[in-house]
């Protein structure tokens, strides 16, 4: 294993006199810091930011050395020891440490909370360190009692883990003494991880077999076969080939048809298709093909401006935070590689943000083109092994760049020159569960402005927020107002958009289903002439209510206080509830009057894949949403048959991202209201990105795009205003309501949850904590409790107070939260108090 220069910081025990504390923070929601002593053995190794393992109670727990702690003699309890330093190198930098501090602080978390955020999961996976004798003579450790020990064991057990010497000779083998050891060179530690966590995992995949992989095969074999079931296989075998994926695996197929293993089996006994074990994709990146070598653009005028501004600032080391505000395809992403770049060249890292990794795998392929292995990705669908590596990598600065989302803003990056926030109005930036609740934009520009460096953020749809923070010249806006020209110097039209009222189109009977005759049309035309069709429908599963048509009975979650939406997958109808994941199977009369008229009303993903296979029977539809895509690489298999020529992509707001494919010219937005439903004031905001960001994948120079857009509120300034691409239009039309009720971005708001089992006391613990909050307010307006908008998920029921504050600082709504949070303590068990500062929602 290589190992990398690591800054390394004075050792605390030569700054202060014996006997030696530290004040570690723990990952518990307690707000304060603990002291131990440091037993001597340690005192050379323990670094501020180390992770040390500490008793509390009657636990081991791992927290952090955040600073010096008071001399041992000045306390008046008993300190107890420290019982071991984990980190060779301290895990959290002074950097990280001062940036957690702040996120705690902003966020109204504990320091613990926030550190954890900051650390790779799974705090074990450190301690297995394999230890070798080296051939160097023991020296004087021939005489030291545990030093004899160490060296006996490892003459019979070469390549030992820390923790299985510990088992054998005791706790007593502390860390820093094999360390001190190791510097001596009369042993080697290697830290590797453990094997369950990186042993390759395989899954079972299914093609024909090699006599029938001829393209009329499959054909012949339907004809003699005679099982439905077994006709299924075979049909979808063959259409995932055609889709380019010769060889899926059986849980997909299975999931397509229907079938039963048993089916499969016997379709493998009869020599049509075989098995083959495959290994698991472990990153979605891992069988993208290497990256094209990059290509060298002059800059248009435009962007030309754009990076000078930054590197300005970058070039004199300047805090500066930039607001690219540029539609899709006008070369946002070329001017993070530019800045990027010379970020590099003085040396310094950086950290590109992207909402999705998953979902933008074509920006992805776009850095490791030009930076390679520098690289490190993290994203979400990573195990626990992958994930520490990455963290690894960049912490010993083998990897300078960071490309993730949300938690990538932490990278424990040194020398930090540049975050870039891609998508920044996206709001899978702000963390909901746990604390810390941050919003990693807003994280990006603190973060920057420690550290002298640049933060850029793109958008075509720049957030309220950020388009304030502009016009109040807190960030610098630079424009790329037109898409990139294609070779031949043109450049691709905004898409022209129809709106269709639904309403209207009913009456004149051109709506029968979902999706209304134009744009029924549209899609036949399209997969007739070998284009592309995006269809959003933001909704999973066939039909969000089943209601009884005599007595209005729905039926409902038992955990939760929502209905049940009815999935309909391979033609078996069951209920699911979208909140807590618990599914049951349909009713077949109303349990309350008996009635046998029970209808399915409105529209999910399956319903329009059902009816699309009756508008355009000879077109291959993807269906892309939670359900197809819940499994590791599943986004990635579906943009890939889709990149292979399938004719319609349908899916969740996840479509609208960050894709780019050239033959895409018809758009279509099934039912444009949806997001216009939940009483939230981000919700016509939300509303106005979601279409604007789907309606900007149509079309390029030579093949010109359409969108078509399906709504009940065709006057609705949401959809007026994304409908016509303009952004400024729909700003100037919301800022009037925020200014009124002090929303962001002319004031701050928190909301702070009450969950548990009980609903009484979940009532009274919220107002107990509301009535302290209010004698703590200040400037504050302060609104609650109420039931929140969906007042029972997973049995635990919820209430919630909402705070206001008006103007450019959160800082009256946290000291109210903190002080009330003191006054109050802890919770019962059982029962939690959710603080969010800054909250996307105020359901
Ligand atoms: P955005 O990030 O705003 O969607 P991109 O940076 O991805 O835009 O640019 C869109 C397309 O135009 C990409 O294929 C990119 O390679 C290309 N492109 C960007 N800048 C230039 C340029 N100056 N000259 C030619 N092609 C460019
Ligand atoms: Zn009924
Ligand atoms: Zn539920």
């Amino acid at each position: 294993m290589s190992r990398h220069p690591v800054r390394t910081r004075r050792s605390i025990s030569e700054s202060w006199l014996s006997p030696v504390t530290v004040n570690v923070v723990l990952p518990i929601p307690v707000d304060r810091a603990y002291t131990y002593r440091l037993p001597d053995a340690m005192a050379d190794a323990a670094q501020l930011g180390a992770r040390v393992l500490v008793p509390l109670r009657n636990r081991h727990l791992t927290g952090v050395i955040v600073e010096e702690g008071p001399p041992a003699d000045t306390l008046d309890f008993a300190v107890k020891d420290v019982v071991d330093v984990l980190d060779d190198v301290p895990a959290c930098t002074n950097e990280l440490l001062d940036l957690t501090k702040w996120i705690a602080d902003y966020y109204v978390c504990t320091w613990g909370e926030a550190l954890k955020a900051a650390l790779p999961s799974g705090t074990t996976v450190e301690s297995q360190r394999e230890l070798r004798r080296t051939d160097a003579e023991p020296g004087d450790w021939a005489n030291h009692s545990v030093g004899r020990r160490i060296l006996d064991d490892l003459a019979e057990r070469p390549g030992t883990t820390l923790s299985a010497m510990r088992k054998r000779l005791g706790p007593a083998v502390p860390l820093a003494l094999v360390r001190r050891m190791a510097a001596d060179g009369v042993l080697d530690v290697d830290t590797t991880l453990s094997d369950d966590q990186v042993t390759a995992k395989t899954a079972t995949h299914l093609r024909f077999a090699p006599a029938f992989q001829r393209k009329d095969a499959p054909a012949e074999l339907i004809e003699q076969l005679r099982g439905e079931k077994q006709q299924a296989v075979i049909r979808a075998l063959a259409g995932f080939r055609e889709a380019g994926t010769p060889e899926p695996r059986q849980a997909d197929v299975v999931e397509h048809t229907d079938a039963a293993y048993s089916t499969i089996r016997s379709l493998v006994d009869k020599g049509m298709i075989e098995k083959v074990e495959k290994e698991v994709l472990r990153s979605p990146l891992d069988d993208l093909p290497a990256p094209d070598p990059p290509p060298n653009h002059d800059l248009l005028p435009a962007q030309q401006d754009a990076l000078d501004a930054v590197t300005t600032s970058v070039d004199a080391h300047n805090y500066g935070t930039f607001l690219l505000h540029g539609i899709t395809g006008s070369g946002k992403t070329e001017v993070y590689i530019r800045a990027l770049k010379a970020v590099r060249e003085q040396g310094r890292t950086g950290i590109i943000l992207v909402p999705e990794i998953a979902l933008t795998p074509q920006t992805v392929q776009r850095f490791r083109s030009h930076f390679g292995d520098r690289i490190a990705v993290l994203h979400s669908q990573m195990n626990r092994g992958e994930r520490y590596d990455a963290w690894r990598r960049l912490r010993t600065g083998d990897a300078p760049i960071a490309v993730g989302p949300r938690s990538a803003v932490l990278a424990p990056l040194e020398n930090l020159g540049l975050i870039v926030v891609d998508e920044e109005h996206e709001s899978s930036y702000k963390q909901f569960d746990p604390a810390p609740r941050y919003h990693a934009r807003d994280v990006a520009v603190m973060r920057a402005h420690r550290n002298d460096a640049v933060c850029i953020l793109g958008s075509a749809t720049p957030s309220l927020e950020s388009t304030m923070n502009a016009r109040w010249g807190k960030y610098e806006r630079l424009a790329l107002p037109e898409r990139v020209p294609d070779a031949d110097g043109e450049a691709a039209a905004l898409p022209e958009v129809t709106v269709l009222d639904l309403t209207l189109q009913r009456k004149k009977h051109q709506l029968d289903g979902a999706l209304a005759d134009p744009l029924r049309d549209a899609i036949r035309t399209r997969a007739e002439r070998g284009e592309q069709t995006i269809l959003l429908q933001n909704r999973r599963g066939y039909a969000p209510v089943l209601e009884c048509e005599d007595c209005g009975w729905a039926p409902e979650c038992g955990a939760c206080s929502v209905t049940l939406t009815l999935h309909r997958d391979g033609g078996r109808g069951r209920l699911h509830c979208h909140y807590c994941g618990h599914t049951t199977g349909t009713p077949q009369q109303c349990p309350d009057c008996g009635g046998h008229d029970i209808s399915q009303i409105g529209t999910g993903t399956q319903r329009v894949e059902e009816e699309l296979a009756s508008v355009a029977p000879d077109a291959t539809v993807l269906r892309m949403d939670r359900d197809t895509t819940s499994r590791k690489g599943g986004h990635h298999r579906i943009l890939q048959q889709f990149r292979q020529g399938a004719d319609v992509l349908l899916g969740t707001q996840m479509i609208a991202k960050g894709l780019d494919f050239g033959q895409v010219t018809l758009v279509g937005v099934v039912d444009a209201d949806v997001g216009l439903l939940f009483p939230d004031f981000r919700a016509e905001e939300r509303t106005f990105q979601l279409l604007t960001q789907v309606a900007g994948r149509a079309g390029r120079a030579d093949l010109p795009g359409e969108v078509i857009l399906q709504t009940r509120n065709p006057d609705h300034p949401a959809i007026r205003h994304a409908t016509a691409h303009d952004h400024e239009g729909f700003v100037e039309d919301e800022l009037p309501t925020r200014r009124q009720f002090n929303y962001p971005p002319f004031g701050h708001v928190a909301t702070v949850e009450f969950r548990g089992p009980k609903e009484q006391r979940v009532e009274r613990l919220a107002e107990t904590w509301t009535d302290q909050l209010r004698r703590d307010a200040g400037p504050v307006t302060v609104m609650g409790p109420e039931p929140a908008f969906i007042q029972r998920v997973k049995k635990q029921h919820r209430f919630r107070t909402l705070l206001r504050v008006q103007g450019g600082s959160a800082h009256p709504l946290q000291t109210a939260l903190r002080r009330t949070r003191e006054a109050y303590g802890t919770p019962p068990n059982g029962y939690h108090v959710a603080i969010d500062v800054d909250a996307m929602g105020v359901l």
